[in-house]
């Protein structure tokens, strides 16, 4: 039997084995409430605040500024009704195209409540205009929300220039940090960042577990109400995923973005050596400000659906796009709003994770030429 090539790590990461066997105590024999006051809930809290120390130490940020919430598309919804709870008098709202849903379908809503939402342009390779930003501002904006990382083409916007815009006209600056985690070194103060979004299941932790970073000079206004999270964040906290969350990061500071650079070699490899052996390719984003593990390609004739089914019949994972998005057959907002000619080419995302291997890369590009070859070849 063929074994996985799992080539979808922006969709999300298996959970590492050292990530489960923290967890799993908690799972079963340790299952206190970490609210309750005796010993047994008392020390479940104490593995909380360890998690909750590494995410701030991850991100420059102080324990007390980090809330654990159920996935980072909470996280992001939370962030912006803060800022509109925060400003009741201001109706504006700038963010980009490229954004992931979460945020998209928070935008669609405030504007059906009367809120003017200015959606940034992006160029051919997905760069945003900090000209056409700070153009944007006006005495009525409330928040920025702006992406660190881009989910499909992977490119990566300057947040640190961005922070210091929205410092500077006293707006609050949310980024969803998502893909950037373990990617990109976050510091929440130099990039004056006041929310910022992360999820688990992006780097080997399991999915439904999310964090919000918030400042703490930032008043702030729950969405789930509850004594949880000091008051922030309502409902019995996700113990077992706090805990292996933690543990996920833990891994990331200990290894200093070494895995990050294996996954970058092993990307230009893969991009090298497609280009090499096959024609008429496109990659797209900003290719020299990327994400590590991030590849959004086409091969001109060739339809990516047909590319993925083709693949995957060779038991080899791959996306059309962005796998939140993967259902819905329209084209992809994130390349409409490149303006890629989709008529003609259309992209299949590569996402590396940890685990992938030079050998796995081999045999994925070997599959990929002689499909190719073989749809167009057919014609
Ligand atoms: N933001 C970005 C950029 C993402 O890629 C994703 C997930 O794909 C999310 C937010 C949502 O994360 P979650 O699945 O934890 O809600």
């Amino acid at each position: 039997m063929l074994r996985n090539i799992y080539l979808d790590n922006n969709a999300t990461t298996k959970c590492s084995d050292e990530v489960l066997k923290v967890m799993l105590p908690y799972l079963s024999n340790e299952y206190g409430n970490p609210s309750s006051i005796y010993s047994f809930g008392k020390e479940v809290k104490e593995e909380i605040t360890k998690a909750r120390k590494n995410i701030a130490k991850l991100l420059n940020a102080d324990e007390n500024e980090i809330i654990f919430t159920s996935c980072a598309s909470e996280s992001n919804v939370t962030a912006i009704m803060n800022a509109v709870r925060n400003y009741p008098e201001k109706k504006h709202i700038i963010t980009t195209k490229v954004e992931h849903a979460s945020i998209i379908e928070t935008m669609k809503y405030l504007k059906s409540i009367g809120y003017e939402i200015t959606y940034l342009s992006v160029d051919k390779y997905g760069r945003i205009n900090i000209e056409e930003l700070k153009k944007a501002i006006t005495n009525n904006t409330c928040l920025i929300t702006i992406m660190m990382a881009n989910n499909e083409i992977g490119n990566i916007y300057p947040i640190k220039e961005i922070g210091k815009i929205a410092t500077a006209h006293n707006i609050l600056f949310h980024c969803d940090s998502v893909q950037a985690i373990g990617k990109i070194k976050i510091d929440v103060k130099a990039f004056k960042v006041d929310m910022l979004s992360l999820s688990g299941h992006k780097i080997n932790a399991p999915k439904g577990i999310g964090v919000l970073y918030i400042k703490n000079d930032v008043p702030f206004a729950p969405l789930i109400f509850g004594h949880q999270e000091n008051n922030r964040r309502g409902g019995t906290e996700n113990v077992a995923y706090i805990i292996g969350l933690g543990k996920a990061v833990e891994l990331i500071l200990n290894d200093n973005y070494e895995v990050n650079n294996q996954m970058q070699e092993l990307r230009d490899y893969m991009e090298k050596k497609i280009k090499n052996n096959i024609t008429d390719v496109i990659i797209y984003g900003d290719i020299e400000n990327r994400l590590s593990n991030t590849s959004s390609i086409a091969f001109k004739g060739v339809n990516a659906e047909e590319l993925l089914l083709m693949l995957e019949s060779f038991n080899i994972f791959v996306s059309t796009g962005s796998a939140c998005n993967s259902e819905i057959a329209e084209p992809s907002h994130v390349l409409t709003a490149c303006n890629t000619d989709l008529k003609n080419y259309s992209p299949i995302r590569v996402s590396l994770g940890k685990y992938n291997t030079k050998e796995e890369i081999d045999i994925f590009v070997k599959r990929l030429e002689s499909i190719i070859n073989t749809i167009r070849k057919r014609g």
